[in-house]
C-alpha cells in the first residue's frame, strides 16, 4: 500500500472473485441491475473494476429467485467484474412508503405497489447472496438529519447488533472470494461513531463504511465526522464512504484516508447535461455551444470527446435524444475513473496534495469563460 506523505491518503488494491479493484475506487451505481444508459461494454471500455448493486431495488423487482435461477446478478446482467451491493437499509429508510423497524428487522410497504415486506438482518445478507454480490454491506439503520441523541444512540446500538447477526448469517454459509463490510453509524455525534467503531472493529469484518453522511447535515459537519472517524479504523482494512460524492468531495475523502466511493452524481449528471471536466463542469445547454465544434473536453480520451463535438452533444440534449444520455454517461464516468486513476497515480509518486489543489484551481476555468 502506497501512502501520501502530506495528507493521510493512501493506494491499494482489493482482490475479489471477479477481479481486482485498485483503490481509491469510484463505484458506478447500477441500481436496477443496470448503470443507467451504460452497456457492460461501456462501463469496461471507461476503466470501471467495480459497480454497485442494490438488493432493496432487485429484492421488489425483479426478485432475488429469478436472478439466481438466472445465474445470479453478474450473468443476469452480464458483468463479470466485481459488484458491491448495498443491503437495502438505506432504501427501506427513504423511499419505503412505510417502515416499523423492531429489534427483529423492518416490515415495510414497497414504494412500487405498496405490497407489505418483512426484511430481517439475516434475510439481507441471504438476498445478497443470492444475488452473488462480491462485497456484501451489512443492514443497518439509516437515520434522518437531525436526530436527537437519545434515538441517535438506540439506532447505533441496533445497528450493531443487526452486524453482529449479519455477520453470523454471513459466516454460516460464507462463500469464499466475498467480503462483509460493517456500517458506522452515530449521526453527527462523535462520541457515538467512536463507540460503534469499537463495537464493530471488536467483530473483524472485512472493510468498513461510514454511513449516514450526507441526508442533509451541514458540509463541514460530514467531514468532521470523517476526519474524527477514519483514524480509528484499521489500516489493513478498505474504508468506505458510502454516497459521496462530487469530485471535490472524494479529494477530501481521499485525503482522510478513505479507499471507496459511490454516487449517482456522474451518471444522473450526465443525464441533465451536467459534464465534468478538469477546468470545470460544462452545461451542455448553454447556448454558447450552439456552434462549437470542439470535444467536451479536449484532453479526454472517452468515445464521446474523441468522436464528437459540443455542438452536436448540445443538439442532442435540447433534441431529448436518448444519445445524448448515452453519450454524456460515457464522459462522465469516463472523467470520474480516470480521475480516480490519477489521484492513485499521485498517491504513489507521493504528489497528491499537489494534485489536488491543482484540481481545486482549474475549476472554475469553464464557469469564468
Ligand atoms: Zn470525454
Amino acid at each position: 500500500m502506497a501512502k501520501d506523505l502530506k495528507t493521510k491518503a493512501r493506494a491499494g488494491e482489493l482482490v475479489t472473485a471477479h477481479g481486482k479493484v485498485m483503490t481509491p475506487v469510484f463505484m458506478p451505481v447500477g441500481t436496477q441491475a443496470s448503470v443507467k444508459a451504460m452497456t457492460p461494454e461501456d462501463l469496461y471500455k471507461v476503466g470501471t473494476e467495480v459497480i454497485l448493486g442494490n438488493a432493496y431495488h432487485l429484492y421488489l423487482r425483479p426478485g432475488v429467485e429469478l436472478i439466481a435461477s438466472l445465474g445470479g446478478l453478474h450473468e443476469f446482467m452480464n458483468w463479470k467484474s466485481a459488484i458491491l451491493t448495498d443491503s437495502g437499509g438505506f432504501q427501506i429508510f427513504s423511499l419505503a412508503r412505510m417502515r416499523d423497524i423492531t429489534d427483529e428487522g423492518v416490515i415495510f410497504r414497497s414504494h412500487l405497489d405498496g405490497s407489505k415486506h418483512f426484511i430481517s438482518p439475516e434475510d439481507s445478507i441471504r438476498i445478497q447472496r443470492s444475488l452473488g454480490s462480491d462485497i456484501l454491506m451489512v443492514f443497518d439503520e439509516c437515520i434522518p438529519h437531525p436526530a436527537n441523541y437519545e434515538y441517535a444512540e438506540n439506532s447505533m446500538k441496533l445497528t450493531i447488533n443487526w452486524a453482529k447477526r449479519c455477520l453470523e448469517e454471513y459466516q454460516t454459509n460464507k462463500k469464499e472470494g466475498t467480503a462483509l463490510f460493517a456500517i458506522i453509524q452515530g449521526s453527527t455525534y462523535k462520541d457515538l461513531r467512536t463507540q460503534c467503531t469499537e463495537e464493530l472493529l471488536k467483530l473483524n469484518f472485512d472493510g468498513y463504511a461510514l454511513g449516514g453522511l450526507m441526508v442533509g447535515e451541514p458540509v463541514e459537519t460530514t467531514y468532521e465526522i470523517i476526519s474524527h472517524t477514519a483514524p480509528g479504523l484499521p489500516e489493513d482494512k478498505p474504508r468506505y464512504t458510502m454516497g459521496i460524492g462530487l469530485p471535490e468531495d472524494i479529494f477530501r475523502c481521499v485525503a482522510e484516508g478513505v479507499d471507496m466511493f459511490d454516487c449517482v452524481v456522474p451518471t444522473r449528471n450526465a443525464r441533465n447535461g451536467c459534464l465534468f471536466t478538469h477546468k470545470g463542469k460544462v452545461i451542455i445547454k448553454n447556448s454558447k455551444y450552439t456552434k462549437d465544434p470542439h470535444p467536451i473536453d479536449s484532453d479526454c480520451e472517452c468515445y464521446t470527446c474523441q468522436n464528437f463535438s459540443r455542438a452536436y452533444l448540445r443538439h442532442l440534449f435540447m433534441s431529448g435524444e436518448i444519445l445524448a444520455c448515452i453519450l454524456n454517461s460515457i464522459h462522465n464516468l469516463h472523467f470520474y475513473i480516470q480521475l480516480m486513476k490519477k489521484i492513485r497515480q499521485a498517491i504513489q509518486k507521493g504528489e497528491f496534495f499537489d494534485y489536488w489543489q491543482c484540481f481545486l484551481a482549474t475549476q472554475n476555468e469553464h464557469s469564468m469563460n
